[in-house]
């Protein structure tokens, strides 16, 4: 499911105009890949400060429209920004995963509060890490699965813990109330 232009707006307008006139004209045009490629060039391009809340967003983003793999090293680049959201993050990078055993279960993103780590699971040979088969959320109250496709919904539930009204992601989340 593609974010709302309200969502997409939010996060170009942390460009400078221009920039973030690109990122939604290519919403508008229906060219979203190039439209999320062109949001991390211009977070690193300009220095923007990108919040931890920020990366995670824009990791959910982009695996919507499958560029993920493109971007997220140059997510994790994108300058910190100390005064910004803390609620979920981007999992620290996995150094190794076990290729040879299916399932390959790669933490992804996770709650600042409790610990909650979405997963990105692959279930066949891993191939490469483009294309989860699925995700399984673990928090303390237990593990929840999720079709690949259930991003938002995932996202969601793992954000439960936010309790900032003011939370840049809660417009966007609060359906899953
Ligand atoms: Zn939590
Ligand atoms: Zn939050």
């Amino acid at each position: 499911m593609d974010a709302s232009i309200e969502q997409w707006t939010a996060l170009a307008v942390l460009l400078p105009p221009a920039q973030a006139e690109d990122v939604v004209g290519f919403r508008m045009i229906g060219e979203q890949e190039a439209g999320v490629e062109t949001l991390v060039e211009g977070l690193l391009e300009h220095g923007v400060p990108a919040a931890d809340n920020v990366r995670a967003e824009i990791a959910v983003l982009a695996e919507v429209w499958g560029v993920r793999g493109r971007v997220e090293d140059a997510l994790r680049r994108a300058r910190p920004d100390p005064a910004g959201g803390t609620c979920v993050r981007l999992a620290p990078p996995v150094a190794a995963v076990d290729r040879q055993t299916p399932p390959v279960v790669v933490p992804w993103l996770e709650c600042a509060t409790c610990g909650g780590v979405l997963n990105r699971v692959v279930d066949g040979p891993f191939i490469s890490d483009v294309d989860a088969d699925r995700l399984e959320l673990i928090d303390p109250d237990g593990t929840w699965g999720y079709e690949a496709d259930e991003l938002w919904e995932a996202f969601a539930t793992l954000h439960e813990c936010c309790d900032d009204p003011d939370c840049r992601l809660a417009p966007w989340l609060a359906w899953e109330d």
